[in-house]
């Protein structure tokens, strides 16, 4: 288990809390709409919904009782409960404010020691379903970073999914590894990657779609290596990083389509086999730093 410093001091303003609320949605689902989560679509397979491509709406469209922008906003217990470490200790949602706090310190550590200027992201934490400019946030996307609002949209009740649908040991670093891998595309956004790479739709192993879901990996691996010495005091185990690993093979697109599908299909790959996941996380963790994490030339 991840101990925190007890007395580290939270930043919950790197949050906006909007459980309970349900903004209904308009037009399709994040993923497709430009989001960029953390595993494909299957989610919709698990979850039985109709429709494939952005159109899934289905569930999304029954919550249709538009409470209005914002309506939950605000309502943030995370601003209430999570004040410390020993918080961070005691509940899952802030034990990932302290996580994000400690991966906003990095990268800015990072940027800074580039010469430039790190621009913070919110995460959204919801439940139900909300909206982002990338389109309706459900608990079928799976937690994604949307460029569009450079915000990361996370219902924590995806860690459950991640153990009973994918067969992750799970546990505090499974998540921080998936919430880092979200960072990442932040990351890559303020660097004007996710610009170079958005026209090309192609899938495939080589293809950037994947390129990019690895150096989203890498880039949380980098983190990884560096977590627990900013702002929030906390030691990372060999055993957290293993279930680090754990996390990222159980999201590898053959490991899910062998699942859900009984077949594995590479040329459809969106984010990479298990073992290019595990790979490219370890090279960033390895380096303990962004810069070994070009994923654009030579095999992804
Ligand atoms: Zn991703």
């Amino acid at each position: 288990m991840v101990d925190f410093d007890d007395n580290s001091q939270l930043d919950t303003s790197q949050i906006e809390d909007r459980r309970g609320g349900r903004l209904g949605g308009r037009g399709g689902i994040a993923v497709g709409g430009g989001g960029l989560g953390i595993i494909g679509v299957i989610l919709a397979l698990i979850f039985g919904v109709g429709g494939g491509g952005s159109g899934l709406g289905g569930r999304a469209s029954l919550d249709d009782q538009a409470l209005g922008p914002g309506a939950s906003q605000g309502a943030g217990e995370v601003q209430t409960a999570c004040r410390t470490g020993a918080d961070a200790d005691e509940r899952e949602d802030c034990r990932m404010v302290a996580f994000i706090n400690d991966i906003q310190a990095y990268w800015r550590h990072e940027f800074k020691n580039l010469g430039r200027s790190y621009t913070p992201a919110t995460t959204v934490f919801f439940s139900g379903s909300t909206t982002s400019a990338c389109g309706t946030a459900t608990e079928q996307t799976g937690p994604f970073y949307c460029p569009g609002d450079k915000k990361i949209y996370l219902d924590l009740g995806f860690f459950r999914t991640l153990q009973d649908q994918f067969g992750a040991q799970g546990g505090p670093f499974a998540e921080a590894y998936v919430v880092a891998h979200e960072y990442g595309h932040h990351v890559q956004n303020l660097l004007g990657v996710l610009d170079q790479i958005s026209g090309d739709r192609r899938t495939g192993p080589q293809s950037a779609a994947v390129r990019s879901e690895l150096q989203a990996d890498c880039l949380a691996g980098a983190w990884t290596a560096n977590a627990g010495r900013g702002v929030i005091g906390f030691e990372v185990t060999q055993r957290e990083i293993a279930t680090a690993l754990d996390a990222a093979a159980a999201v590898g697109d053959d490991r899910i389509q062998e699942t859900f599908q009984g077949r594995v299909i590479p040329e459809s790959f969106t984010h990479g086999s298990s073992e290019r996941r595990q790979h490219w996380f370890q090279e960033g963790y390895k380096a303990a730093g962004p810069e070994a994490c070009n994923t654009f030339s030579g095999t992804a």
